[in-house]
């Protein structure tokens, strides 16, 4: 546990009795991490623009920063011209997707993060067994999508331990549950909890799709939310676990909590009365809009910053397989720029 005080700034009247919770892990995962650095190599390497199928992560301020510097966000692969250069995005697309980029001849990246192909193995391998296949996810989320999209006649999606009622399968014995890497934690063993009630064979996924960063940044979250009045995550909301993070927050005992994406958003009428706020950031939070949240909260009063730490995170994963190739043959590094956190640790994927 580390406790610093940022300098506080002059502002007349400040409070200096209020004090922050800092979680850690926090932010930037190893999927996020590559999936960015994927986007910004492929624009230095052939120059914009660089089309993205969806949002290259789930975060405001890092789509806008991409699109200033040439990549075009497109909802899908008929808008790219004909041939163009495309990432996929860290959630992963469908068979589908890949064989409408084909179609068009289109120069694909795919930046799917590694955990989330990891799950879509796992629906390939139990169609092909002709399990019927409980997804855990939400309808609609494009990490859905793009798992669903791997076998559709096999998966069926359950959004919530609600949903498990109206669920319907072939053979009882013969069904298995995998999830969307992005949930609650205690929510998903709740619907696995009642999924077995009404098929006691059901079967766990070989390992936690629930990944390691989502987890770790529960936990965090978790144990700093008792001690807290206030607890304000930073992601965006169509992020999936920065949601959950405020989700869990609440549920461990904040009195309240908020999400945004930037620390102008946050109303001084909820530090009323606060003398402890939690900070915390989502998988695809960049560190820098945290530092601007701790900014705005030592202007008013909370400049002591406790770290509550829960795990240390190593994880890295190398670029994909066709950027590095590109990379390697022009001669240019597959080097990442240095970022809070990172560790030298490399787990190569293929
Ligand atoms: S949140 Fe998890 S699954 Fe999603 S990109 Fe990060 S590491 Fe991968």
């Amino acid at each position: 546990m580390t406790t610093t005080s940022l300098p506080t700034p002059a502002v007349p009247d400040a409070p200096t009795t209020g004090r922050v919770l800092l979680a850690a892990p926090r932010g930037y995962c190893a999927g996020v991490d590559r999936a960015v650095v994927a986007v910004e190599k492929a624009l230095e390497h052939y120059g914009a623009p660089i089309y993205v199928r969806k949002e290259i992560v789930h975060n405001k301020y890092v789509v806008e920063t991409l699109a200033e510097r040439g990549a075009i966000f497109v909802d899908d692969t008929d808008e790219v011209p004909e041939g163009a250069r495309v990432v996929f995005s860290a959630h992963g697309v469908s068979p589908a997707v890949h064989e409408a980029a084909a179609a068009r001849s289109l120069e694909t990246i795919d930046a799917t993060c590694p955990l989330v192909t990891k799950v879509h193995k796992e629906a390939v391998r139990f169609a092909a067994d002709d399990f019927d296949i409980l997804l855990i996810g939400h309808d609609g989320h494009e990490e859905v999508e793009g798992t669903a999209g791997e076998a559709p006649e096999h998966i069926q999606v359950v959004n919530s331990p609600d949903e498990v009622d109206k669920v319907v399968v072939r053979d009882p014995d013969k069904v298995v549950w995998i999830s969307q890497t992005t949930l609650s934690v205690d929510e998903t063993m709740e619907t696995v909890r009642r999924l077995r009630e009404r098929f006691p064979t059901l079967q766990d996924p070989p390992s936690d799709d629930i990944c390691y960063a989502t987890q770790n940044r529960q936990v965090a979250v978790k144990k700093l939310a008792p001690r807290c009045e206030l607890v304000i995550v930073v992601g965006s909301r169509n992020s999936s676990n920065s949601v959950r993070l405020m989700e869990v927050a609440k549920e461990a005992g904040a009195d309240d909590a908020h999400l945004i994406d930037y620390a102008k958003e946050i109303d001084p009428a909820w530090l009323e009365g606060v003398t402890t706020v939690g900070v915390t950031s989502g998988a695809s939070v960049p560190e820098i809009l945290v530092e601007d949240v701790l900014q705005f909260l030592a202007e008013r009063g909370y400049g002591e910053v406790e770290e509550v730490r829960t795990a240390t995170e190593d994880l890295m994963f190398s670029l994909p397989r066709e950027l590095r190739g590109a990379l390697k043959a022009s001669g240019q590094g597959t080097g990442r720029p240095q970022r809070e956190g990172r560790r030298a640790l490399r787990v190569d994927t293929v």
